[in-house]
């Protein structure tokens, strides 16, 4: 099996995304007092850092590793307001009047999204292009089409898709139609990342990078935060960790399920056969439990293709081999083709599947994406800092705090039983395609 791109170079162990990356200058901790110190330079530190920092407050942005280390610059750069739990699961849970609530926000982060990218006028490639949902057995159709006549319903536009219509969208006989859901679109996710590192700078954001924060205990009603650097005491905080919180904030992290996703970047291929294979160049997720979701790079030249090749760690060499056989089921034609990078991130998970934000003893938080945090963390982080300034917004999705399960510490060993579940009933879903 060729690995290697077209030129014969090996295979990159890191995103295709980072060679757009700032991933800024390792400095030492700034002197001075700091008004709100926020742990993680993602989406949801950076957006909380900047609505404070352009509201006059100083704020110290701390990093483990470089700046976007974590999943901010290795995601699939797809945006949607979708949540893990559906509509009506959250009015059987929580009652219509929040249930919509809920729903709402998280449809609306993609307005705050797309406003975000518009005023700081960030090049991240953000196209609305729609999503294809595509169903991957005959009964995964009737459940889109279920659940499009509820979307249909809440106002949010949708369109089937049959089985024989399906190349003018997604040109693969593996799959037996679909559903598109036109409010969504696709960015390059660490050009996005970096015009929010400037839009900070600007506004006077402080960054720290390779400074993991290794202890966290309060003063005199301060935080003081040790790090690999030094001390910072700071009068707020945030926590903007999400799936590589680590034991250094151990309540968080015993409510937050990291899970492995994989991701490949083919090499480049000339941009109309891959505009034959995607024709609405839209992003593409398929209905199985152990998903794959792909989409073309923002220029049209790569196909960018992800899923959850394992659930226990494996090299990035070896979910390159797997992932390039999934891309093959679904794109006989790429069966050849050279893939040039090979990535990682951890997705979190919650108990409860959904996202939440908060505070808890003055620690401001959000945490949770559930694999769809490019918006609404972008938005979440937003609404940390309009909660520390006082803005009186409240948000739908802060009234239930993030619970764990007893015994649980943040080793999520449960994780790979779970998957080979999930596959085995993929297995079963799978139909006769003779
Ligand atoms: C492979 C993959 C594919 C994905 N695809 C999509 C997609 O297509 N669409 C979508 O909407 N979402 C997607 N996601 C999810 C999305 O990337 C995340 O929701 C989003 O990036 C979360 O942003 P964040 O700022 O909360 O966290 P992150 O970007 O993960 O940032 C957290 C940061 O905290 C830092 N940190 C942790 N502990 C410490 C410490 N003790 N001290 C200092 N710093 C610390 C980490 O180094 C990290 O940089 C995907 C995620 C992955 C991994």
């Amino acid at each position: 099996m060729r690995l290697e791109g077209g030129t014969g170079s090996a295979i990159s162990q890191s995103p295709y995304w980072w060679e757009a990356r700032d991933r800024g200058t390792d400095q030492p901790l700034p002197s001075g007092a700091i008004d709100v110190a926020v742990i993680g330079s993602g989406y949801t530190g950076l957006n909380a850092a900047l609505r404070l920092a352009r509201a006059g407050t100083k704020v110290l942005v701390v990093e483990a590793g470089d700046l976007g280390e974590g999943g901010s610059t290795r995601n699939g750069g797809m945006v949607s307001g979708t949540l893990k739990v559906s509509h009506p699961q959250l009015v059987k849970t929580y009652g219509k009047e929040r249930a919509d609530r809920i729903f709402f926000e998280a449809q609306n982060s993609v307005l705050f999204l797309e406003k975000q990218i518009a005023e700081n006028a960030i090049d991240c490639g953000y196209q609305r292009h729609g999503m294809y949902f595509a169903a991957y057995a005959p009964k995964h159709y009737d459940d889109l089409a279920v659940e499009a006549e509820q979307l249909d319903a809440l106002g949010v536009e949708t369109r089937m898709v049959s089985r024989a219509d399906q190349k003018r969208e997604l040109n693969s006989d593996l799959y037996f139609g679909g559903r598109i859901t036109t409010f969504a679109g696709g960015l390059h996710p660490a050009r996005y990342h970096a015009g929010l590192v400037r839009a900070c700078r600007d506004a006077g954001v402080q960054f720290v990078t390779r400074c993991r924060v290794e202890a966290m205990n309060k003063e005199g009603g301060r935080f003081v935060l040790s790090t690999a650097k030094g001390t910072v005491r700071a009068e707020r905080l945030v926590v903007a960790t999400n799936a590589y919180t680590d034991g250094s904030l151990s309540w968080f992290k015993r409510r937050v399920i990291p899970i492995g996703s994989y991701i490949i970047a083919t090499e480049e291929l000339d941009p109309e056969r891959l505009k034959a294979l995607i024709p609405g160049k839209r992003m593409i997720q398929d209905t199985k439990r152990n998903l794959y979701y792909y989409r073309l790079s923002p220029d049209g030249r790569r196909m960018i293709f992800g899923g959850r090749t394992s659930f226990r760690p494996i090299s990035v060499l070896e979910s390159a081999r797997r992932l390039r056989l999934s891309m093959a089921e679904v794109f006989p034609s790429l069966a050849n083709v050279g893939v040039t990078h090979s990535w990682t991130g951890n997705v979190a998970f919650t108990f409860d599947s959904l996202p939440h934000l908060g505070s808890r003893d003055g620690v401001h938080y959000a945490l949770g994406c559930c694999g769809q945090g490019v918006a609404l963390m972008s938005h979440f982080g937003h609404c940390l800092a309009g909660d520390i300034l006082g803005t009186g917004e409240t948000s739908a999705f802060a009234f239930n705090p993030i619970k764990t399960v007893p015994g649980y510490t943040g080793n999520p060993w449960f994780i790979p039983v779970i998957g080979e579940y999930y596959r085995f009933l993929d297995w079963l879903d799978r139909p006769s395609r003779s």
